[in-house]
This record gives C-alpha cells, structure tokens and sequence, in this order.
C-alpha cells in the first residue's frame, strides 16, 4: 500500500479537493491518504487561541465566525447532493460551536492544543463525505486513536504499530483509508501535535507503520528544489536525494519537508517521492537510499539563529570544559545546531532563544561571552565526503563577498554550513546558485 500525504495547498479548496480525490483514486488501488488542515486554517485557529490567552472573546468570536462562513460556502461548492451537504453542515456547525465553548472557559496550552487540531478533523471529514458522496469505498480512521507521542514527545511508533494493524484489521476491504496530519495524542491521553508541518511526519510514521511500499508527500511545488524557490529565482527540482541528504536539508530550512519526517522513512527503508499536486506529471523527487558521488545537491537557510561565543584562555580545552558547557545548554532544553571550537574560545548557534538570558549568564562563569543574533544558517549538500577534492574551495568561494560567523565542515560527509547574517541571506543563497549549480 502507498502512503499519499497532501498538504494544506493541496486540499485549499473545493475544486483542490476536488482534484485531490480524483488522483487518489484513479489507479483503483487501496490507498493510505493522509491530509492536512485547509490552507490558512491552523493559522486561524492559532489566531483565535492568541485572542484567548489574551482574554479577549470578541477577537476570537470574530475569527470564528468569519471562518465558519468560509466553510459553509466550501459545503455548498463541493457537494451536489442535499444529503450531503446538510450532512456536512451540521458536522461543521458542532465543529464552530465547539471551538465557540472555549471563548468562555480558562485557556491554557491543554486548550489551544484541541483547538488547533480541529483544521484535520475539518479537512478529512469533508473528503470523506465528499468521496463517499462519490461512491468511493472510503473510510476515515481517527488519527487521535492511533497517533502516539511518548513522555519525551517523540512519536511512540511502537505504539503506532500495534494501534494501527487492529485499526486496518478492523477495517479491511476499502479503497481509501483517511486520516489527520499532525493531531495525536501525548504519553498522557492528551490531545497533542507534531509541531507546525508536522502532517509530513505522520505520513512517514503512518508508511513506517504499516509498513507502506512507498510515501508521497504532494505539494505545491515539484519536488525539492536545489535552493529555496522563495528567496532564488531558476532554482531546478531535483529528481533524486538520499535520506541523510534530505534530512539535513529539511533540518536546515527547506520547508516542503518537516525536519524530522525523514527519519521514520529511512529507519523503515521506505522510498519518499515529493510530488506536485498542481502538476501530477512532474517527475518530483525520489528520496531514497542511493547516494550519487561528486556532486552538489542543494542549499538551505535557516533563519532566527543565534550565535554564542564563549572566550577563556584559562579553561579552554581544559578536560571536561565542553561538557561543563553543553550541559548549560542541556539544562535549558536548548539544543546547538553548529559548533566550532580554537584554542581559545567556543561558537555555539542555537535556533530557540527563550532561555538565552539565564544561558549566558551561566556561561559567563566559564569566560567572556558574546552574542549575535539575527543570524542564519546556510546548508550546502551534497557529496562532501573530506577525501574528495575542491568541493569545500567551491562553496567557501562562492562565500567570498559575505562575511562568514562560523563555517561546519566534518561533521557529515554531505554538509558544510555556513552561519551569517540574515541579511545577507539572500545574497549568499544567489551567490551559492551561480557558483554551484551555474553548468547543470
Ligand atoms: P504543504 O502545505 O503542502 O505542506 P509547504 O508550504 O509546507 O507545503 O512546503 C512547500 C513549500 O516549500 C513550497 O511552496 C516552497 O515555497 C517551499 N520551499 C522552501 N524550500 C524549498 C526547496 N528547497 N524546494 C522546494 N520547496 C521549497
Ligand atoms: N496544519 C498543520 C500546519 O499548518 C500541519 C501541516 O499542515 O502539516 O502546520
Ligand atoms: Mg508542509
């Protein structure tokens, strides 16, 4: 069985539905369809929660209701029969009371994790009814009964496994089986998520799981592209990357994928195609095992970095300073990204800043301690493997006119980053293109 995840983009509208459901069963086959909220609505939905941390019931009144008239007209557009579009109507209308009873309550995150979860259950109820509506063998399995986080927050697969095959058992014999990106449920019972994009790392845990022969993620876009489409113009998909290079780039800022869902994938051996939903024919990328020596795949950037430097010419290198160092870091749950040490003193870049204070005042025990912030990481990938000659002088040169905070080099064989400023982004990203990717 394959494994289709389509993205917010992808299921927008009533006519994306539309198309939607006509690719995922023309080839007649028993399909495992994964689907995110209707572009837009997490965002509304984290709007309105916003609006009642902030105690303010009107503000989220608002959005409610202007969200809930959308979704009244997608009904009317979608169905053709009566049936089932009052069918829809009056799950939708419990769907906005329900996101209304919590204008009147006490808000926490406990709250706004079952608000925010309503785009998935919206999104795959309507392609069920609207399937089903369509004579379509097609059921819709309930991610919050199978979905699984342990106490650490990483997905339970597990768990994952054994909930799922009772579900499928259960289930045998339809053509289209449905459910929610991004919704599971915590170590605790709790509604809970898989972080913003995180739809993408369902259908590779659901593929993982069941096992599927292959996962599709459809998007917007066709396939991963050798630079960020948002920032380069002439950027060109690329038709094939293996999971470590992919993984980084998705850890480093290409966002058609989320960060971690090519690890379930990997682990599973399973085949991840990038597929665009606009252009069905395109070849997109194929995310596989097979590493390709001697070239240059891509680049990345990842902004809001910042960096941390700490200088001691007492300590430095001293046996156990680096571990005094990282433990800082541990403590506040603040993961480093890149690392570089010299003699004298250790950079440190991090993407989360909400502990950055009491850090660097613990880390001023150790030595002298400078921040910049406002920085970003540039990621190139490819085959950089230290024995091979003249790719690190080819990157570093396209680098030249930038100034450069700290280079990674090492730590892979199909990386070396580069952290600079952000407004330089776009200039390094441009520069990184022409030098890299000019004679392809
Ligand atoms: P979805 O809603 O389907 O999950 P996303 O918006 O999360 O889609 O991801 C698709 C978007 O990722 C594209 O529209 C594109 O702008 C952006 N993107 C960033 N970097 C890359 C890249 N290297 N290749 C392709 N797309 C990228
Ligand atoms: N709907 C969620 C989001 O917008 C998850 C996803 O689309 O992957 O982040
Ligand atoms: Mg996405």
């Amino acid at each position: 069985m394959k494994v289709m995840k389509f993205g917010g983009t992808s299921v927008g509208s009533p006519k994306r539905i539309k198309e939607v459901s006509s690719l995922i069963t023309e080839t007649g086959e028993p399909t495992f369809i994964v689907l995110s909220a209707m572009s837009g609505t997490t965002n509304s939905l984290v709007e309105i929660s916003n609006y009642l941390y902030k105690k303010n019931p009107d503000g989220a009144n608002e959005i409610i209701n202007s969200l809930e008239n959308k979704y009244m007209l997608h009904v009317e557009e979608l169905y053709t029969t009566e049936v089932y579009k009052q069918k829809t109507r009056e799950f939708l209308h419990d769907e906005f009371d329900y996101l209304r009873s919590f204008t009147k309550n006490l808000f926490t995150s406990f709250e706004e994790k079952s608000i925010v979860a309503q785009g998935e259950i919206m999104s795959t109820n309507m392609v069920v009814n609207y399937l089903q509506e369509n004579g379509v063998k097609a059921v819709l399995l309930n991610a919050l009964d199978f979905m699984r986080t342990d106490k650490n927050g990483e997905p339970d697969l597990q768990t994952i496994k054994e909930k799922l095959s009772e579900i499928m058992k259960a289930n045998e014999g339809y053509q289209i089986y449905l459910t929610q990106g991004f919704i599971c449920r915590n170590a605790y019972g709790e509604i809970d998520n898989l972080l913003r994009g995180g739809s993408d790392y369902t259908a590779s845990l659901v593929g993982a799981a069941l096992p599927a022969e292959e996962i599709q993620i459809w998007t917007d876009i066709d396939g991963m592209h050798n630079n960020d489409p948002r920032v380069v113009e002439d950027t060109e998909a690329l038709h094939q990357l293996n999971f470590d290079e992919a993984a980084e780039l998705a850890y480093f800022g290409a966002k058609i994928l989320h960060p971690t869902c090519v690890l379930p994938a990997k682990y599973a051996n399973i085949p991840v195609r990038l597929k665009n939903t606009m252009d069905p024919k395109a070849e997109g990328t194929l995310i596989n095992n097979v590493v390709v020596k001697g070239k240059f795949k891509a680049v990345a950037a990842k902004d809001n970095i910042t960096a941390v430097k700490i200088k001691s010419s007492r300590m430095l290198l001293a046996t156990g300073f680096l571990r005094k160092i990282f433990e800082i870091f541990e403590s506040y749950q603040t993961p480093i990204d890149m690392i570089t040490t010299s003699e004298v003193g250790v950079s440190m870049s991090i993407d989360n800043n909400t502990h950055l204070d009491e850090i660097v005042n613990e880390l001023k025990k150790y030595g002298t301690v400078t921040v910049d912030t406002d920085m970003c990481i540039i990621c190139v990938v490819g085959d950089l493997d230290w024995n091979n000659l003249g790719f690190e002088s080819q990157a570093l040169d396209a680098m030249k006119n930038i100034p450069v905070r700290m280079i990674s080099y090492g730590g892979s064989n199909h990386n070396i980053s580069f952290l600079i400023r952000e407004a330089d982004k776009k200039q390094a990203l441009q520069s990184l293109s022409a030098i890299l990717f000019a004679n392809k």
